[in-house]
């Protein structure tokens, strides 16, 4: 059984469809184990991101994810990391297959409605970021 985080990115609560995603999720055997809204200060976006912090998109990352409050989630089951990015769909949601949130909630490469940890240790030090031990059941 895994762990990893998912964000609901400020485009998607924006079209107050956090619900429908959370179905995504229950939905493919993912359950939600901790969560928690959160409008991210520049500092805590650029940490978060810092692993892009050299690539040329950054900054407009970084000013779309303190663009309003985000939903924070550790999701957990089977094959969790892997079974949340294939709900996502790939990064561009132009070639994002049917049916996933990315095809179905995203606008653009860089709006593109959720995040999802690429790796179980890239997971592990993400669920650190965002939570404390005791807030995840
Ligand atoms: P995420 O890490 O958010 O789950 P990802 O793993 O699919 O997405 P990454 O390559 O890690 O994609 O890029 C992180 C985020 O940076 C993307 O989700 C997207 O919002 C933004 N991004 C990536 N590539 C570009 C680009 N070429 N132009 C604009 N924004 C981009
Ligand atoms: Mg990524």
């Amino acid at each position: 059984i895994e762990r990893t985080i998912s964000i609901v990115k400020p485009d998607a609560v924006g079209k107050n469809v956090i619900g429908k995603i959370y179905d995504r999720f229950e939905s493919n055997g993912l359950k939600i184990v901790a969560a928690k809204m959160k409008h991210l200060t520049r500092d805590e976006a650029e940490g978060f991101y810092a692993i892009h912090k050299e690539r040329p998109f950054f900054g407009e990352l970084v000013e779309f994810m303190m663009s309003g409050p985000v939903m924070i989630q550790v999701l957990e089951g089977e094959n969790a990391v892997a079974k949340n990015r294939e709900i996502m769909g790939v990064t561009n949601p132009i070639n994002a297959d049917v049916g996933t949130i990315r095809k179905d909630f995203a606008d653009s490469m860089s709006e593109n409605a959720v995040h999802g940890s690429d790796s179980l240790e890239n997971a592990q030090i993400e669920i650190n970021y965002f939570f404390q031990p005791e807030e995840i059941f």
